[in-house]
Parts: structure tokens; sequence; C-alpha cells
């Protein structure tokens, strides 16, 4: 879904991402009439962290919204890890429960390998477990996380087939850059991944006809490293300090958004580019994970 500016053109990801939410609610509903339930997902939140209370409650929120049954389970910040196998291991064996999340950050203490592979992997809607990541890398059907796929989402929408476009991924995280490159390898693209390390950097950008940054470093990628016409895709999601009387900083991008849009020929504003997809793709996940569950065809259009 695109909306015109100057210069580039918008990828108006909430648009994308409102009328996703409300395709999984008709299949949602169709499910439940089918089955007898609605599809459910189980979010854990261990400890107090407030920006991963504000995604759970978000992700709560939307599940509901969709017609999906959303279990919470809010865990003191002193639990143990024993503790929270066993929940992670109820949930596994819960019928009521399609998808498991466990939010992360975890608290310090908690090894978060341990636990996300404790999750059964049919039930890994976040895509986190080695056995959805090797998937993905052999090209099997499994979940593949949420926000890298809802990118690609994004990209298929704007340009259709990728095959022999050359893109560069910027960040190499297991729930953003690698996946993301995989993607984008599965789609025939020419793939470079950049990080920490990569020299000319801004040399290997302005060869992409699709840019994906995955930085976390405001505003680093600059207007005159984008190549024209290329697509951008700003995964990072930076608050910047407050202005003087304001509460709240801005919140910006990895990308210098006013820059890059006068060259780029369709780019995603921050906020609501890649942020509301990711929300969206985890109901997705949900719902394709309870028809696998229930042993139904996964509907079309998701
Ligand atoms: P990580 O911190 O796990 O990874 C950041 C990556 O950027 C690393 O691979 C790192 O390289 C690389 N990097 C750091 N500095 C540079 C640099 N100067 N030049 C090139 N590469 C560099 O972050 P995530 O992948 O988890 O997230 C990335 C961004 O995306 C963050 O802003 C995060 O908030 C946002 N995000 C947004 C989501 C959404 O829903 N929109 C969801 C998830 C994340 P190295 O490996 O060498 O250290």
């Amino acid at each position: 879904m695109l909306a015109a500016t100057s210069g580039a053109e918008l990828i108006d990801g909430k648009a994308f991402a409102e009328a996703l939410r409300a395709r999984i609610g008709e299949r949602a509903a169709a499910f439940a009439q089918y089955a007898g339930r609605r599809p459910g997902l189980a979010v854990v939140l261990v400890g107090e962290d407030p920006a991963s209370q504000v995604y759970v409650g978000a992700k709560a929120k939307a599940c509901e919204a969709a017609g999906i049954a959303s279990f919470e389970h809010r865990l003191s910040a002193d639990t143990s890890e024993a503790a929270l196998l066993s929940l992670v291991e109820r949930l596994n064996q819960d019928e009521a429960v399609d998808g498991i999340l466990v939010q992360m950050p975890l608290p310090q203490g908690l090894d978060e390998q341990a636990i996300i592979a404790a999750i059964n992997p049919d039930k890994d809607v976040d895509g986190f477990h080695v056995i959805n990541a090797g998937r993905l890398s052999v090209g099997q059907e499994g979940f593949i996380p949420c926000t890298p796929l809802g990118c690609m989402m994004l990209l298929k929408d704007r340009l259709g087939d990728l095959s022999g476009l050359d893109a560069v991924v910027i960040g190499r995280s297991n729930i953003v850059g690698k996946p993301m490159a995989q993607l984008l390898v599965d789609a025939n693209a020419t793939v470079t991944i950049a990080h920490s390390r990569t020299k000319n950097l801004a040399d290997i950008v302005r060869r992409a006809d699709i840019v994906v940054a995955a930085v976390g470093r405001p505003e680093m990628i600059r207007g005159d490293w984008i190549k024209p016409g290329a697509t951008v895709i700003d995964v990072g999601i930076n608050r910047l300090p407050p202005e003087e009387g304001k509460e709240r900083g801005r919140l910006v991008g990895d990308v210098a958004f006013a820059e890059s849009r006068d060259v780029a020929g369709a780019i995603t504003p921050v906020p609501g580019g890649v942020g509301p997809m990711t929300i969206a793709v985890l109901l997705r996940n949900t719902l394709v994970a309870a028809h696998h569950h229930a042993g139904m065809p996964v509907p079309e259009g998701l």
C-alpha cells in the first residue's frame, strides 16, 4: 500500500497491517465456527520492564480485536528458570493454546535460549526456535520471525517479483537481519548483509535496489547513500532526546527520512511503517498455527 509524498512514495505499513488484520479477523471467525474454539495465543511476560509491558498489552489487545483468544501470564522478575520452563511445558500441552510468545528480554539470570528451546516449535509463532530458523534456512515451511516477514510482505506488495534485484540488509541479528536476508535470497534477490564491521557501507548501500535497515542507530543511513529509485525499509525504532519543552523525544528510524525520501522510489516512515506489521504478522502466525493444530488447511490471503 502506497501513499504519494514529495519524491518517494510512502509505504503505508499501518494501512497494510490494518487490511491484514481485517483478513485475519474474518478467517479467525471462520476457524472458530469450524473448530468450536477461537485460535489462542499465550503471551508470557516476566518482570516489569515498561517497554515489554506496553508490547504485551498491545499484543493482547490486537488478539482480542482479531477474534484470537489471548492468555496472558505475568510473572514476577524473581521467577526461577524451572518455574518458567514448567509454565512453557504446560502451554505446550494446552489444547487451547496455538501460539506461545515469551516476551524478550528476560530478566537477568534467566537463559533466553533455554526458554526458547523449550517451546514446541509448532507453537513458536515468534519463529525464534532453532528448528524454525533451520526450517527457514533449508526452505522448509515453518514460522518466520514477525518483523522480517512483515518487511517481506511490504516489499512484495511494492515490487512484486524481486528476482535479480540487489538488496542490502544492514544488521545481522537472529530476529531481524539474518531471517530478512534469508527471505530476500529465497525471493531471488542478490543479497549483501552488512554489520558493524562492514567497510565502505555507504558504497554498498548505493548499489542496492532494496535497502533494509535494522541497526538501532538513529538516522545513520543518509540520503546520499540511497540509489535513486531504491525501495527503503526502515526497521529501526529510536527515540531521540526530548527537544526543549517536550517530555518525550521524537521517534526516528535508522534511515535519515527527510533526506532519503527525495531520492528513494519508496520508503517506510517511522512510525507507521514496519512497526505495525510486526503485531499483524504475529496474529497471522498464530492463525496459521491454529489451522495446523486443528488439521485444517491454511486459508488464502495470509
Ligand atoms: P540488534 O542490536 O540485535 O542488531 C543490530 C545490528 O546492527 C547488529 O548486527 C550490528 O552489527 C549492526 N550494527 C550496529 N552498528 C552498526 C554500524 N555502525 N554499521 C553497520 N551495522 C551496525 O538489533 P535488532 O536487530 O534487534 O533491531 C534493530 C533495530 O530494529 C532496532 O532499532 C530495534 O528497535 C528495531 N526493531 C524494530 C522492530 C519493529 O517492530 N519495527 C522489531 C525488532 C527490532 P554486529 O552484529 O556487528 O554487532
